[in-house]
């Protein structure tokens, strides 16, 4: 069996996986320029974001994530799956009774408020906070997304202004592919962060 880690650092995915760097460059320079119009700073939060259950739909996310998370010190990889187990026990307990409400439970990788892995971060971690747009797959119709409770709070009162995801979502689908031909691989992931910690085997993508 292939380990996800071997797979980041596989040479044969180099060229895809820099294609993600690229994308979530993009990503981060279009939310900057949407936020600093707006003059939002996602800073003071008490209700992180990073509290919500994601789920993140990519192997290309997983596997660029899983490679920085290699690269930290061994010592620090086993305390986070620590907290990453807990993470994933807690919210099969919670799904097993179908409970009502949101689930929130801290990210394994946010130590005092901060992403251990920021640069790795997946692209939701990229793009909530602000208002935006989307043209989903196979549709014509745009669907227009709210801001987090902490953006409507602080400048909920300014008129939206255009931030379209839609060719971000376009060219993530299209690394995706990529990938998956590459590993052979044609299903979609389903993972939340604590998941993607945890799991390592190709076998489990
Ligand atoms: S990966 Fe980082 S930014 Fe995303 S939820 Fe976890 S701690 Fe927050």
């Amino acid at each position: 069996m292939t380990s996800v880690d071997k797979l980041a650092f596989d040479p044969v995915l180099a060229e895809v996986l820099e294609g993600l760097k690229h994308l979530y460059a993009e990503m981060d320079r279009g939310y900057e320029q949407v936020a600093a119009h707006y003059g939002f700073e996602c800073t003071g939060c008490a209700d992180s974001c990073c509290l919500t259950r994601f789920y993140h739909y990519t192997f290309i996310e997983y596997i660029y994530f899983r490679k920085g998370f290699a690269e930290l010190p061994e010592s620090r990889q086993a305390e986070i799956r620590s907290r990453a187990e807990k993470y994933v026990e807690t919210l099969e307990q919670i799904e097993s009774q179908a409970a009502d409400g949101p689930f929130r439970m801290m990210c394994p990788l946010n130590e005092s408020g901060r992403c251990i892995l920021y640069a790795r971060r997946p692209m939701i971690c990229r793009l909530h906070g602000v208002p935006h747009e989307f043209v989903p797959p196979g549709r014509s119709k745009t669907v227009f997304g709210q801001g987090c409770h902490k953006f409507a709070e602080k400048c909920g009162h300014l008129p939206y202004f255009p931030f379209d995801r839609t060719r971000f979502y376009m060219r993530m689908s299209e690394i995706e592919a990529e990938l998956q031909k590459k590993l052979g691989v044609f299903h979609k992931s389903r993972k939340t962060v604590a998941h993607m910690l945890i799991c390592d085997e190709v076998n489990s993508l």
